[in-house]
């Protein structure tokens, strides 16, 4: 049955790394993911106690109930400017996110941003250390990976990642073994490639997500347009009774518990697909 649906996701795999690559220009780093975790670590520990770390709430099934829950979430951050700038408007609304950060970009300054985040409510996963084909990598180096990452998570925010996404949504059999996380792919744009407009990502987000799935964009440091698209399309969302979700909270509205065996999720469903 796992084998089965582990084909049926490669299968759907094959096209989706082609389609959201999200071939943002991160280019996998020469550094081993220990030494950077170092001084990541202590930048993670300087940064001022403004903001309160710990395990943030999670809502209940029945807090969510009858709610038409969607989740949307950001890759390859964090970063100052457009992660900061999604901030802004989950605070004005008051909605909640999540974001999927890459654990080499985590400096003193993005780990406030981080921060700020986290105490918004927003959910931190795992989108591994260095942004590399991980299905390429050895058991052991696709456990620092996300070793490193869960620490700096953890160190910055107070709270694990319970997700994580695969850079370029490339898997194999090794990274299901060895990942304990759930993996969560989604439904995109392409906003990694500047060439599509606000207007088509607008009309992606407004138009073009179901009740129940999970919207992969990219808060990249350029992605001004994602910030745009974003900015245009939450209140028209709202307007057609969306509910904004963390990744958690998608899965406990509709009643699944996501496994770490196989399956990647785009969906809150049983086998992660519509
Ligand atoms: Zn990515």
């Amino acid at each position: 049955m796992i084998s089965s649906l582990r084909k049926a996701a490669a299968a759907v795999l094959a096209a989706a790394v082609i389609a959201s690559g999200c071939a943002s220009g991160s280019v996998p780093a020469q550094t081993s993911p220990a030494a950077e975790t170092t001084s990541a670590q202590a930048a993670a520990a300087e940064t001022t106690e403004k903001y309160e770390k710990g395990e943030n709430p999670v809502r209940t099934a029945e807090e969510l109930a009858g709610k038409k829950v969607i989740a949307l979430t950001f890759d390859d951050g964090p970063n100052t400017g457009v992660t900061n700038e999604i901030l802004d408007l989950v605070e004005e609304y008051g909605i909640k996110v999540s974001f999927y950060v890459v654990g080499q970009n985590i400096n003193p300054d993005t780990a406030e941003v981080m921060q700020r985040a986290h105490s918004l409510g927003c959910e931190i996963n795992s989108h591994s250390f260095t942004h590399s084909y991980m299905n390429e990598m050895s058991a052991e180096d696709i456990k620092d990976e996300m070793s490193h990452t869960a620490q700096l998570i953890y160190d910055t925010v107070g709270e694990y990642p319970k997700f994580f996404r695969p850079p370029y949504i490339a898997v194999n059999e090794t990274m299901f073994n060895c990942i304990d996380l759930p993996f969560i792919s989604g439904i995109g744009c392409n906003d990694w490639d500047d060439s599509v407009s606000v207007e088509k990502r607008v009309r992606f987000l407004t138009e073009k997500c179901p009740e129940g799935c999970i919207i992969l964009m990219h808060d990249a440091a350029n992605n001004e347009k994602t910030a745009e698209a974003v900015r245009q399309s939450i209140p028209v969302m709202l307007e057609n009774g969306f509910e904004f979700v963390t990744t958690s909270e998608l899965f406990i509205a509709k009643g699944i518990t996501p496994t770490s065996d196989g399956i990647v999720y785009s969906y809150a469903t049983e086998n992660g697909m519509k």
